[in-house]
């Protein structure tokens, strides 16, 4: 193995792969209520196509995979490919990012297969605003995804909370309140400004959450739950569980990047805020050897941008969440 850098001597270890366009929910930051195009099959990646990329990235110096969508949880069949990734030597973290609506059902033999554990987007804990936020009225659902994978053991647990103005604003506090009670781990994200539906009225800095926090006591600052990645951590007293902030509006964490993105039909993403992307489909479906695929692997990565513009307004044109998977 030789590593990854990009131009700016950034390392590269870090590959997401979105395993599927299609999502059970319709988050109004995300996904317009009908939904958008969905790509024929036939595009996507087939679990042999991934897994081959992954071997790639991985023999290139990617030692951490995480899994998302769309929602990763309704690609048939999910645990088979966890086990196929599982098997990849240097891999050694192996995760998911998902709703948790199908969590419950699926949390034990994820594990069984390889994966380590699992980020739960969670934007409320009131079924009514739950429904509001995601269209859909599954937060009991959710609730029960996150006990399963707890008593499956996918930990640690990170719940992920968009946070927005006049909408989920006034759960702060509870949230923070489940790492006292109940040893949660959750992170505060801003709202990044990329569909037409995110209103910038809506926008919470994360500076704002912390100051509503003070009501609870001092937030001491912490080690993160599990590795390293771009939320500072911190815990308020008695707490088992820590409080994560991330900003990528009011202070971007480009300068630590390590991640590259694969969309669900084969293109790579150096940059979550950037249109670039380099096209392994075609490559890959005319039987591209190893080497070849590595070169274009490394090209996108010596592309990566320094950073992203979002603060100053300027986001990816064609790039939609629900398609790299955040
Ligand atoms: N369906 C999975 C899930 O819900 O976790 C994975 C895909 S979803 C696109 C990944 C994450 O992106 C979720 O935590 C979601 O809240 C977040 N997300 C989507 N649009 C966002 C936005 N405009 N700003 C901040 N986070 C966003």
């Amino acid at each position: 193995m030789t590593g990854l850098s990009d131009s700016f001597n950034r390392p590269i270890n870090y590959l997401r792969l979105s395993v599927t366009d299609r999502c059970n929910l319709r988050c109004r930051y995300c996904l317009p209520e009908n939904g958008i195009p969905l790509l024929p099959r036939s595009d996507l990646l087939s679990f042999e196509e991934l897994v081959s990329i992954a071997k790639i990235a991985a023999e290139l110096g990617i030692t951490k995979i995480r899994l998302t969508g769309g929602e990763p949880l309704v690609r048939k069949d999910l645990p088979r490919l966890v086990e196929m990734l599982a098997r990849i030597d240097s891999i050694d973290d192996l995760s998911l990012t998902t709703n948790g609506v199908l969590l419950r059902h699926q949390a034990k033999e994820l594990k069984q297969a390889g994966l380590n554990r699992v980020n739960i987007s969670l934007d409320s804990l009131k079924q009514d605003k739950f429904h509001y936020i995601t269209r859909q009225d599954k937060l009991k659902e959710v609730l029960k995804g996150i006990q399963a994978a707890s008593r499956a053991g996918l930990s640690p647990i990170k719940i992920n909370m968009v946070v927005l103005r006049g909408i989920n604003d006034d759960e702060i506090i509870d949230f923070a309140r489940r790492t006292i009670n109940d040893g949660w781990h959750v992170r505060f994200i801003e709202l990044m400004p990329l569909t037409p539906t995110t209103h910038p009225a809506t926008f919470v800095p994360a500076s704002e959450i912390k100051t509503r926090l003070l009501s609870l006591g001092d937030l001491k600052p912490s080690l993160p739950p599990h590795g390293i990645g771009p939320a500072r951590y911190f815990h308020l007293p008695r707490a088992r569980g820590t409080i994560g902030f991330i900003t990528p509006v009011t202070e971007h964490f480009c300068i630590s990047c390590n991640r590259l993105r694969l969309t669900t039909d084969g293109k790579l993403h150096a940059c979550l805020m950037s249109d670039d992307e380099t096209d392994l489909r075609p490559a890959l479906r005319r039987g591209a050897s190893p080497l070849q695929i590595k070169r274009l692997i490394q090209q996108a990565v010596y592309a990566k941008p320094p950073h992203h513009h979002l603060a100053e307004g300027i986001t990816p044109a064609k790039s939609a969440m629900s398609k790299i998977g955040g």
